[in-house]
């Protein structure tokens, strides 16, 4: 029997407006917070909360950005020869995303969504590492670098596992005592939400199942640690999908050609532009400004949300819709989908949540960067603990419950 296992559960999309009306885990961690969460879709929260910075520090932001040099995709120019009925399909592309994924040895999250294989050679992809591994950020370290570091040993989920291969696997490595760490990923109810929308009966259900599978694991790990330091979480919720904004239609009206005047990345909830002439730039910013369903994030409120990259790296223009548009047609999707999220950080359904069983949580913690410190901080007191080293009361424990002696 060990002394004490941090147990970290992301949820992913498991979000404050989704959450805060209904009863999650209301007996496993009832002390629960609202946090605001990061711009970007999870390609930039999952990476925040990892390690504790904000996208213009670690680089992982949006997947595709324009860089025809850096491009893997060059072989994949070939498909633009083959009928659009048999390209744009999703069973076709998934194909393909699988062997593209082996071929270039990517290790992270990959799709090749819905981009044109006639434009595919203009990007490059962002995420060629996992962030759920060691040596997995763009830039800089994460919480697996530093619980190596310190010689921590730990637990995290494979993303290509299903949510109950997931459970298993930490279940059996908690019933071998080896591990002071624990990192959960969970992304069905992403799945669920954005397929049916935040209003579904299907919700609750989910969550119900959450719990279930939180108890089972919970029964499994008072068999093993003295105490579960146990914290469910999110990087954002979801909205509900209102209105179609086909903006493609609207760029394309302006006769400017794609990669000659400029290139763009139509993400579901935002646009990207890189110009190559003053007339495309002039024309394409005009053009947004006539848009009642979006506007141009200024540099100044990117800096704010501290995802200004002054490289133009992500894109010279942000485009972002308001919260319930859906970029339709986009390169993420031919077809509209019931859920999204990536709006701004301060729309209602942005919000991400952070529930615990610990009394308090740290004035600090207000987003979900923030998360990271409580994983360093409990994964430093776990090593300790378990290696039988003395409870004490801990300035750093964020005014906790006091630490009981173990004497
Ligand atoms: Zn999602």
């Amino acid at each position: 029997m060990k002394a004490v296992l941090p147990l970290f559960i992301f949820v992913d999309a498991c979000g404050w407006e989704i959450i805060k009306d209904d009863p999650f885990c209301g007996d496993l961690a009832p002390n629960r917070k609202r946090l605001s969460s990061v711009f970007g879709y999870s390609s930039a929260c999952v990476p925040s909360i990892l390690s504790g910075r904000w996208p213009m520090e670690h680089r992982n932001w949006s997947y595709f950005v324009y860089d025809p040099v850096r491009s893997p995709f060059r072989s994949l120019r070939f498909f633009r020869w083959l009928p659009s009925f048999v390209t744009s399909r999703r069973v076709f592309r998934r194909w393909l995303t699988k062997f593209v994924k082996v071929q270039l040895g990517f290790r992270g999250y990959f799709d090749l969504y819905n981009i044109p294989f006639r434009h595919i050679a203009l990007f490059d992809f962002t995420e060629k590492k996992s962030p759920l591994r060691a040596g997995g950020m763009n830039r800089g370290p994460n919480i697996f670098d530093a619980l190596e570091e310190r010689g921590i040993s730990y637990h995290v989920s494979a993303p290509e596992k299903t949510e109950l291969e997931n459970l298993a696997s930490l279940i059996a490595d908690i019933e071998t005592e080896e591990i002071d760490f624990a990192f959960l990923y969970w992304a069905g109810l992403d799945g669920l939400l954005h397929r049916v929308g935040n209003q579904s009966k299907e919700v609750p259900c989910k969550l119900r199942e959450y719990e279930r599978w939180i108890d089972q694991l919970l029964a499994v790990s008072k068999k093993h640690y003295e105490e579960v330091r146990l914290y469910v979480f999110s990087d954002h919720g979801m909205a509900s999908c209102e209105e179609l904004l086909d903006l493609r239609a609207r760029i394309d009206s302006l006769g400017l050609r794609m990669s000659e005047d400029y290139v763009v990345v139509y993400d579901s909830t935002m646009a990207r532009f890189w110009y190559f002439n003053e007339r495309a730039r002039r024309l394409i910013t005009d053009a947004l400004r006539e848009i009642p369903q979006g506007r141009i994030v200024p540099d100044s409120e990117l800096l704010e949300l501290r995802a200004l990259f002054t490289d133009r790296y992500f894109g010279e223009t942000i485009f972002l819709v308001k919260e319930g548009v859906l970029i339709v047609p986009s390169h993420m999707g031919e077809k509209p989908i019931r859920g999204m999220h990536g709006y701004h950080p301060e729309e209602k359904h942005s919000f991400a949540a952070l529930l615990t069983n610990q009394r308090t949580i740290p004035d600090e913690v207000k987003a979900i960067p923030d998360i990271f410190q409580l994983m360093v901080r409990d994964a430093e007191l776990a090593k300790n603990l378990n290696l039988g080293g003395p409870r004490e009361f801990s300035a750093c424990a964020g005014g906790s419950k006091p630490l009981v002696c173990r004497g």
